[in-house]
C-alpha cells in the first residue's frame, strides 16, 4: 500500500482497516452524510479515489454487513460492540470504500473540516456511478 497509511477500529477491536493517501488531512473530503443512518451514528465519511484501502478484522466473526435504501453498498458494523467502521460496494469487478473517520485510531490533529451532504435525490445508478469516481479502491491487506 501507499503512504501515509491509518489504522483504524472499532470500540472492541474486532474489525479494522488500514487506509492509505498521499492527500494530507487538510485536504481530505470529510464528509457528514445527513441519510438517518450516518446521523444516527454520527458517522463522518473520508475516501480518496487515488488512495487505498484494506479491511483487515481481527475477528471476522464479529463484522455485520448492513444494506438498506437503494441496498448497493455494504455499511461494516461490528456485531459486539456496535460500532459503524465503513462501507464497501462491489462495482464489476472491483470493490471501493469509505471509512467512518470516527473509527481512525488516532484521528489526524489538522483534518479538513466536515462538510454536510445529502444523496436522497440519487438513484440507483447515479450512486454506484459517484461511488465508483470517489471512493476509495479497496485492496486485500
Ligand atoms: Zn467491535
Amino acid at each position: 500500500m501507499i503512504e501515509p497509511r491509518y489504522t483504524g477500529h472499532c470500540h472492541c477491536g474486532a474489525l479494522g482497516f488500514r487506509y492509505a493517501t498521499y492527500r494530507a488531512p487538510a485536504e481530505w473530503s470529510v464528509r457528514a452524510c445527513q441519510c438517518r443512518f450516518c446521523r444516527m451514528h454520527d458517522a463522518l465519511s473520508t475516501s480518496d479515489p487515488d488512495g487505498r484501502l484494506a479491511f483487515v478484522h481481527d475477528d471476522a466473526t464479529q463484522l455485520q454487513r448492513y444494506r438498506f435504501a437503494l441496498q448497493t453498498a455494504d455499511f461494516l458494523l461490528c456485531r459486539r460492540c456496535g460500532v459503524y467502521i465503513g462501507a464497501t460496494i462491489d462495482i464489476s469487478d472491483a470493490s471501493y470504500g469509505i471509512i467512518n473517520t470516527h473509527a481512525l485510531d488516532t484521528p489526524p490533529a489538522d483534518i479538513a473540516d466536515v462538510g454536510a451532504v445529502t444523496y436522497d435525490d440519487e438513484d440507483v445508478d447515479g450512486r454506484i456511478s459517484r461511488r465508483a469516481q470517489r471512493w476509495t479502491p479497496v485492496v486485500s491487506a
